[in-house]
């Protein structure tokens, strides 16, 4: 009998209607004989409404309270599942991440699962029960709550599958898989049949919020293939895996799998910055001690022993990253600092990088024909993104997609 772990994100299971469309899902999964654990995350926008909720009573909530509070999201999901399960005469039974053996670190909302003990799942399992487990939750050795990030369910079934040494890993989502571009924009994207676990990491990182990067990571160190694919159709979807092969067209060898864009971008210039040992150590553990997290970094050419630091973080750090500029500016000092939120990153991502030089250079012509400044750019041996305004970001998309051979014709 094969085991099959199944995730179901936040708005498969939305409303009644999707809940009962999951448990059919589920229940097809369990029909054909196999054994069937399921993932699931909190019902359609529970954790943001709860952030929310948190916030009105105290703007700084403690984060042990939030891990508290947050994970009852899942705790309602996984019950209203098995219930609608039972009701359609399936024996089912939900677990919380406590009950399903997840040991974290104890990091409140940003755990790691240390170890998980599937004991009590396999347990349930072995009885012909469909175990339906919280996702985004586990315990630390104390027995502290401990939630792992914004989207940690998909971290959750892959861990589950790993526990399990499950056959099946199937994480269903909204949409029908991972593509080559945001097909809301780029209407010629098409969906990937396969992808690398680096790729995917790189899309994943790049606001292409299919999988939490941390999944990827999981799944690849234990080479965990990954079916992501949509629970409102029976299509295929996109398997991640170690070596994808996604040329639809045998022929035609494509050095770029997708144009990944990210609108949350802040980016962070210091002007005049003294050019001498221990600045840059200085400002940026100033920002990670208050929790800011850095992405890009550009340090321009130094003239006159001075010059200036370009950074870029997300939008929601603006306040933190406000609340200290002035004081870095004063400290160092630097001549001033400027925080812009009009701009946006492009990235493109390929393993074929690796053998095909030229990407950047196809990259840049495109931008140059387009008008499209560039304020950044770096580099992975996989990835080359660059910062442009925001409001190019639909005609970069659109003709990079073109220039790197992407767009599917028949679209
Ligand atoms: N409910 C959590 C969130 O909204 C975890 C998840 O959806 O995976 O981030
Ligand atoms: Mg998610």
């Amino acid at each position: 009998m094969a085991i099959m772990v199944q995730k179901f994100g936040g708005s498969s299971v939305g409303s009644p209607e999707r809940m009962r469309r999951v448990a059919r899902r589920i229940a097809e999964a369990a029909d054909a004989g196999n054994q069937v654990a399921v993932v699931v995350s909190a019902m359609g926008d529970t954790t943001d409404d709860l952030i929310a909720l948190s916030r009105e009573l105290n703007p700084r909530p403690s984060r042990r309270e939030m891990d508290m509070l947050l994970s009852t999201g899942e705790q309602q999901s996984i019950a209203l599942l098995a219930m609608t399960l039972q009701n359609m005469g399936y024996d089912a039974i939900s677990l919380t991440g406590r009950q399903a053996g997840f040991h974290t670190d104890g990091a409140y909302a940003t755990a790691k699962i240390l170890s998980i003990d599937t004991g009590r799942v396999r347990e349930e399992l072995d009885a012909g029960r469909i175990v339906i487990v919280a996702g985004f939750q586990g315990v630390d050795s104390r027995g502290e709550i401990n939630t792992l990030g914004r989207g940690g369910s998909d971290t959750s079934a892959v861990a589950l599958a790993i526990g399990l040494n499950a056959d099946v890993c199937e994480i269903f989502t909204d949409v029908d898989g991972v593509y080559t571009a945001d097909p809301r924009i780029v209407k010629k994207a098409w969906k990937m049949p396969e992808v690398s676990y680096d790729e995917m990491l790189e899309m994943a990182a790049m606001g292409a919020l299919v999988l939490q990067p941390r999944s990827v990571e999981l799944a690849k160190q234990y080479g965990v293939k990954l079916h992501v694919r949509s629970s409102f159709n029976h299509n295929e979807g996109t398997i991640v895996k170690e070596e994808a092969n996604m040329n639809k067209d045998m022929e035609k060898e494509l050095i770029v799998c997708g144009v990944a864009h990210d609108m949350n971008v802040l980016k962070v210039t210091l002007f005049g910055v003294p050019d001498r040992p221990g600045v840059a150590g200085d400002i940026f553990s100033q920002l990670s001690r208050l929790g800011v997290n850095v992405d890009m970094i550009v340090q321009s050419g130094s003239r006159d022993m001075r010059q200036d630091i370009s950074f870029t973080c997300g939008r929601d750090d603006r306040a933190k990253v406000e609340s200290i500029m002035q004081s870095i500016v004063r400290q160092l000092p630097a001549e001033n600092y400027t925080v812009v939120d009009t701009v946006a990153k492009i990235s493109v991502v390929g393993a074929g990088m690796i053998t095909h030089p030229g990407v950047a250079a196809t990259m840049f012509k495109v931008f140059s024909e387009n008008k499209v400044n560039i304020w950044m750019i770096s580099t992975s041996e996989i990835k080359i993104s660059c910062i442009i305004d925001e409001d190019e970001v639909t005609k970069a998309l659109l003709s990079l997609h073109t220039a790197f051979g992407l767009d599917d014709e028949n679209a």
